[in-house]
């Protein structure tokens, strides 16, 4: 324990909640101490990512252990993997289960910068990485009498909200495990009250009773911390550096 404070010391890693795990120092221990798969490990190279950043050491653990995180750190810090490691760790092949990760982003444009970084770490893997385009064609692709042949969802809130409303219900999101918000504290910003009830709707439709959820952030923001403490039973809470809300 020792060595793993000093670890963190080293990293400004903050983390709150019980038993943490300890935060890995290389990629390589996600295969020793984690098992992910190997083609995973050579995509991580083959992005240039030879050492993993502070978030990832952390988060990377916290979520191959099965937990719930809020996790925040600057921009620029690679959140985006700490997230996307985990669940493609998680869900290894490709299955006709419909949907089992979504991805909240706050704009469109963020959630194909997304799908780009997540198509290059499961290249080779068949995981299908889907956006909702056509909307009006959505309830014969992703409704409950969809062929399910997708793995990851990356979306925007109110395209998911809008499938959600529709008769019969146009997305499935029954069998998701995990729940993304990246960006938490931006989509939680005051005077986005309209925010707040679509991600209840969303985090209501992924029924599953195991689901785990992530909520990714550039600051700490006391909203999603409430939300967090509301809604997720031991969940741990991240920080890298300062906390500054
Ligand atoms: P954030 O979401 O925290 O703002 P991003 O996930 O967008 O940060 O990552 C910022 C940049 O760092 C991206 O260009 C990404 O490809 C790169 N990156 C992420 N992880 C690593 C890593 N372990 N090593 C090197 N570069 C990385
Ligand atoms: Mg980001």
């Amino acid at each position: 324990t020792e060595k793993i404070n000093r670890l963190r010391n080293k990293y400004h890693i903050h983390i709150k909640g019980s038993n943490p795990p300890d935060p890995l120092e290389t990629f390589n221990e996600m295969k020793t101490k984690y098992g992910i798969n190997s083609q995973v490990f050579d995509n991580l190279f083959s992005c240039g990512y030879n050492i993993p950043t502070p978030i990832q050491m952390q988060a990377i653990p916290v979520m191959a252990s099965g937990r719930s995180v809020m996790a925040c750190a600057q921009t620029g810090s690679g959140k985006t993997s700490a997230f996307l490691l985990p669940i493609i760790r998680d869900l290894k092949k490709p299955k006709a289960k419909g949907f089992r990760a979504v991805i909240l982003c706050p704009t469109r444009e963020l959630a194909k910068q997304t799908q780009r970084e997540c198509l290059r770490l499961v290249d080779g893997l068949g995981l299908r990485v889907h956006i909702l385009s056509k909307v009006n064609q959505a309830e014969s692709r992703y409704g409950e009498k969809s062929n399910k042949k997708f793995d990851i969802l990356i979306t925007t809130p109110n395209r998911v909200c809008y499938l959600l409303s529709e008769e019969p219900v146009a997305l499935d999101l029954t069998s998701v495990k995990w729940l993304i918000l990246d960006e938490a504290d931006k989509l939680f910003e005051e005077g986005k009250n309209g925010f707040r009830e679509q991600f209840d709707q969303i985090y209501k439709a992924c029924s599953r009773s195991s689901l785990k959820v992530g909520l990714f952030s550039a600051t700490w923001t006391n909203a999603v911390a409430k939300w967090c403490r509301r809604n997720i039973k031991g969940f741990l809470t991240i920080t890298i550096g300062q906390r500054n809300s």
